[in-house]
């Protein structure tokens, strides 16, 4: 989407292919139940649409993916980025041509195209893993992936249901299917930790930042990860047990994600730092089936 903006700013012609029968990428294909995004919603949004803050108010902190569903058409909507989109098409071959100068691009619906420029807006996680489970071919029962998650609910009511997985998507689906489920049984390979998100309506002091946004923003354009936070120089040993403990609980009990990424320097890069973190909280045990 962004691409389809700046390009047509830039004055180029475009046809823009979509394996999708609508645009939203991850987030027209997640519908599993409990998909959201794991950064604030407020910092989850398009830079290039300058009156975001005005034109869109997310409900609570963590958008779920209707949500954002929701606020991608309307930012398409807005901009009129669906004019060069053909959806339910997906590139099966490119190849470059020195007699056309440019490449030359197949659909599987039948598109013949030459083109200048080839941009691969293919995502870095839109590939669903296959099933390569042993002896799967027998299971008879019902088989969903969170990525390709049906566009009508499924009911799961009186059904006893394994997931594959505690990533988190596995974290996010967990509880709901769980809710409706007769039994849920959880197949976990290796174990991973969340923090809690603490999720809710943004804070006061958050909106009114974002009341006149430009300062919030341009923090946000120089920032670690598109979110105003400023970088850690301290590393996590060069402070008492005491302190440590103190500013992990801290995290913990605002539950940032890149808060706690950004606690220490070395949190992310020193095994030791990182598990003097982790085992306090962690409390995820395998249970073998
Ligand atoms: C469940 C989930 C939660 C996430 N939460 C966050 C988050 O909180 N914060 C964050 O920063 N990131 C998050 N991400 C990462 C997310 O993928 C990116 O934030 C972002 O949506 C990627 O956008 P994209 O346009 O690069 O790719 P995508 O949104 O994946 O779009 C790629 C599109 O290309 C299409 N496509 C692929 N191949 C072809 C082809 N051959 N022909 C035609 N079309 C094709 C696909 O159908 C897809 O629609 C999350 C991802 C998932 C899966």
């Amino acid at each position: 989407m962004y691409a389809a903006y700046r390009l047509r700013l830039a004055g180029q012609s475009m046809r823009i292919f979509e394996a999708g029968d609508d645009l939203g990428g991850t987030w027209y294909w997640n519908r599993y139940p409990g998909a959201r995004v794991d950064i604030p919603g407020v910092d989850y949004m398009f830079s290039f649409d300058a009156d975001r803050s005005r034109d869109w108010r997310w409900p609570e902190k963590y958008a779920t993916q209707p949500e954002i569903l929701r606020y991608l058409n309307q930012v398409a909507d807005k901009h009129d980025l669906r004019h060069d989109m053909q959806f339910g098409t997906r590139v099966t071959r490119a190849h470059w041509d020195d007699t056309l100068s440019g490449y030359r691009v197949r659909t599987d619906y039948g598109d013949e195209i030459g083109c200048r420029y080839l941009v691969m807006a293919t995502g870095c996680l839109s590939v669903p893993k296959d099933l390569d489970i042993p002896g799967v071919e027998n299971f008879t029962g019902e088989v969903y992936f969170t990525s390709r998650w049906p566009h009508e609910p499924v009911d799961f009511t009186g059904k006893r249901v394994g997931v594959v997985g505690t990533g988190s998507s596995g974290i996010q689906s967990i509880p709901l299917i769980a809710a409706q489920a007769a039994q849920l049984v959880v197949f976990q390979r290796t174990p991973c930790f969340s923090i809690p998100a603490h999720n809710g309506p943004i804070a006061p002091d958050k909106l009114a930042q974002l009341l006149d946004d430009s300062a919030y923003r341009q923090a946000a354009k120089y920032s670690f990860a598109g979110v105003p936070l400023e970088r850690t120089i301290t590393p996590a040993f060069s402070v008492s047990a005491d302190e440590r403990r103190q500013r992990y609980e801290g995290a913990w009990q605002r539950g940032e994600l890149l808060e706690v990424l950004n606690l220490y320097t070395d949190v992310m890069s020193n095994p030791l730092a990182n598990n003097d973190f982790e085992p306090s909280r962690v409390s995820c045990t395998p249970r073998y089936v």
